[in-house]
């Protein structure tokens, strides 16, 4: 089998992890925690970061520092991994899908924009839906697959509606626009090091912001918010969502490699894009103008894509196609869902991801051609 995109642990992965067993910091605290936090925040050039156990407890917490709460509404694409909107809801918040543009797959703006002016109005400083009166208190730009709406847009956007923004910048290390990197933008950003992820530490993530006063919060919720380094007094409904030490270890081991790993995706993307698009039947995504992109996870877009990805499977390569619309999911599918076209169902049921791991061969990205256009 050709797998879809595995990590690629070629650097100091296991020195750290050793030096972590051999010193006995393996858990919650030790260096690697500390060191961590600081190359990524170096990396997309945020001030501070905090890690988290997750992606997903990134996005968390992010939101209940931006001032979510129950009955509260956060802006959310409708084509993204369903942990967007999870986290949502663990603040007790309801989504507000938005349809994506069918270029680039990203939050279609014009229609956010639409949305906005037609349902809301502000009052003492807050967005209010006209429907209901209640708040939309957030934005959560997703960066799918590595790639970004125009962020100055979406930033005016939200500074005219009063609306902070988390980006989930969980697919998108790596990525910029307008030289800027990803997750940079906003209030917040939030990264995930899942094993499918650019560069991992087997499950984690991060948060990166430029608020001093954020970040100090961010630690201390992450961490069951003690208050007294001493006596276990905790001063608020705290959170267990720190990344370990040995898990950090890893996660430096592979920021060291970040660079040389995008370099490789796209090589790989290079190389698809160039035999894949002799076939009319094959499109790509679209690239925002000025944004940049790593090339975590190629992804097509092709019309019979159900007999593809079993073709595909048939000659044991691994691809999948992306995720079902969260209209679509049981549990969201009550929430507001602006659009006009559900371009979001149209992507869904043409698109498929195709293996490019870094570590990928040339001989394998080969026969997934030879597969594909075979047809
Ligand atoms: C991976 C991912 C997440 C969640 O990250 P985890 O580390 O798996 O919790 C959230 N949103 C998107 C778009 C993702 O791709």
């Amino acid at each position: 089998m050709i797998p879809l995109s595995i990590p690629y642990l070629d650097g100091n992965e296991w020195k750290y992890i050793k030096e972590c067993l051999d010193t006995n910091w393996v858990s919650s605290v030790g260096s690697y925690v500390n060191l961590f936090e600081e190359k990524v925040a170096a990396y997309v050039g945020s001030k501070y970061a905090v890690a988290t156990s997750n992606g997903t407890a990134a996005l968390h917490i992010s939101l209940i520092l931006s001032g979510v709460s129950s009955d509260d509404y956060v802006i959310v694409p409708n084509i993204t991994f369903v942990a967007s909107l999870n986290s949502i809801k663990y603040c007790n918040a309801n989504p507000i899908l938005i349809d994506i543009d069918p270029e680039t797959w990203q939050m279609d703006l014009d229609l956010l924009e639409g949305f906005l002016k037609e349902n809301t109005y502000l009052k003492d400083g807050d967005l209010l839906l006209k429907t209901n009166n209640k708040r939309i208190k957030a934005i959560m730009p997703v960066h799918v697959l590595g790639n970004m709406c125009d962020m100055n847009r979406l930033c005016e956007i939200a500074e005219k509606f009063k609306l902070k923004i988390v980006e989930d910048a969980t697919e998108s290390l790596g990525s910029y626009y307008e030289k800027q990197h990803s997750g940079t933008f906003g209030d917040f950003g939030c990264f995930s090091f899942n094993g499918n992820k650019i560069i991992t530490t087997g499950g984690g993530g991060i948060i990166v912001t430029d608020n001093s006063e954020m970040a100090k919060k961010a630690k201390h919720l992450t961490t069951q918010a003690k208050s007294s380094s001493l006596e276990y007094i905790h001063d608020e409904i705290g959170y267990n969502y720190r990344l370990v030490n040995i898990l950090a270890a890893l996660g430096v081991a592979q920021i060291e490699q970040l660079d040389h790993i995008i370099k490789l995706k796209k090589e790989i993307a290079a190389f698809y894009y160039k035999h894949l698009s002799q076939n009319d039947n094959i499109n790509f995504q679209k690239i925002t103008p000025g944004a940049i992109v790593n090339q975590w996870l190629f992804t097509i877009k092709i019309n019979n894509q159900k007999s593809v990805l079993k073709r595909l499977i048939d000659n044991k390569i691994q691809a999948r196609p992306f995720w079902l619309p969260m209209n679509q999911l049981e549990m969201y599918k009550k929430d507001i869902y602006v659009n006009k076209n559900d371009i979001s169902n149209q992507v869904y049921q043409q698109c498929i991801s195709i293996p490019c791991s870094a570590g990928i061969t040339r001989e394998e990205q080969q026969k997934v051609v030879t597969v594909l256009l075979d047809n």
